[in-house]
């Protein structure tokens, strides 16, 4: 299992149907879990995927449209049951406030969660730590919309081979690491003569928007890009005016944006009822990208892709 990959609870949008469960989606990054958009029967969704209450850190709300967070009462009430202890991080887009507070008192329950709110008034930083950088930015929707970003800042990978040949072993690669430079022997070593680049990773969330800069920002060297694909590229009208993408529109983000991966969701019901109808829009998204575009089914498990290679010199 690996350490950073999205588990899809939900990949439906307006209704769910038979095989789509209304949105859902856990990002697992190392010991965080970032629960995005959960709609109704998320809760349930979440036992099918072997997902726990316990396992979410945050929670982040792109919007406020039914199938993105009329599961969030039933998410706080199971947090609440099972005695979640650690602090739960919770963004949305801060004019919708009150609906985040009547949607965490939409039940009767012994409320014990940590919960810690996070507003998102503007673009830019959430929130940033060592190992990540959550960034939200606003989007182009009927409603107050997000789009999220996780960033790994670059890093650089430690070269066993080479430690040995300078020397240096034990805790002196934490010295090394920290303080850049070190005495081995009678001299110098550097960080750079024994490590390489390590790129950092990044996934971007786009929900809900018509096509924007934004968007197209949000989606800058993504590992994994996450996109809606509510149409088909032959409904682009209904999507511009209900305020969505086409298939075709994500592939155009992932590529302009240099995405590496596309997971395309937030279909609408009409494809469901239509032989290959999904497919179609996979094909579609893959026109416009040129890269690997992954179709999300409810319950999969998507591994965010291995680290790019280190850029050259
Ligand atoms: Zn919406």
């Amino acid at each position: 299992m690996s350490d950073r990959e999205l588990v899809v609870l939900g990949t439906a949008s307006q209704a769910p149907t038979r095989s789509r469960n209304h949105n859902g989606y856990l990002l697992r990054w190392d010991g965080e879990g970032f629960l995005f958009d959960p709609g109704e029967g998320t809760q349930r969704q979440m036992l099918f995927a072997g997902v726990t209450a316990s396992q979410v850190t945050w929670i982040c709300i792109t919007h406020f449209h039914g199938d993105h967070c009329l599961g969030l009462p039933g998410v706080l009430a199971r947090m609440a049951l099972d005695r979640v202890p650690h602090v739960v991080e919770a963004c949305y887009p801060a004019e919708n406030r009150e609906v985040f507070t009547r949607l965490r008192h939409a039940a009767l329950f012994r409320d014990v969660v940590n919960l810690r709110e996070r507003p998102v008034g503007g673009d830019g930083a959430v929130t940033a730590g060592p190992s990540f950088r959550l960034e939200a930015r606003r989007l182009s929707h009927g409603v107050p919309a997000v789009g999220y970003r996780l960033v790994e800042p670059d890093g650089r990978r430690m070269l066993p081979g080479r430690l040995a040949a300078a020397g240096i072993g034990g805790r002196d690669v934490g010295r090394l690491q920290r303080e850049g430079r070190l005495m081995s022997g009678d001299r110098v070593v550097t960080l750079e003569e024994v490590s390489e680049p390590r790129p950092g990773q990044r996934v971007a969330f786009i929900m809900d928007t018509r096509l924007c800069d934004a968007a197209f920002a949000l989606a800058e060297g993504a590992d994994m890009l996450v996109c809606e694909s509510t149409f088909a590229n032959a409904e682009a009208g209904l999507a511009r005016e209900y305020g969505h993408l086409t298939a075709g529109e994500a592939g155009r983000i992932a590529a302009e944006s240099g995405a590496r991966l596309l997971v395309l969701t937030h279909f609408s019901q009409r494809y469901d009822h239509d032989p290959g109808g999904a497919q179609r829009l996979a094909g579609q998204a893959a026109a416009a990208f040129g890269g690997e575009v992954v179709l999300a089914a409810d319950l999969e498990r998507i591994p965010v892709p291995a680290r790019r290679p280190p850029a050259p010199g």
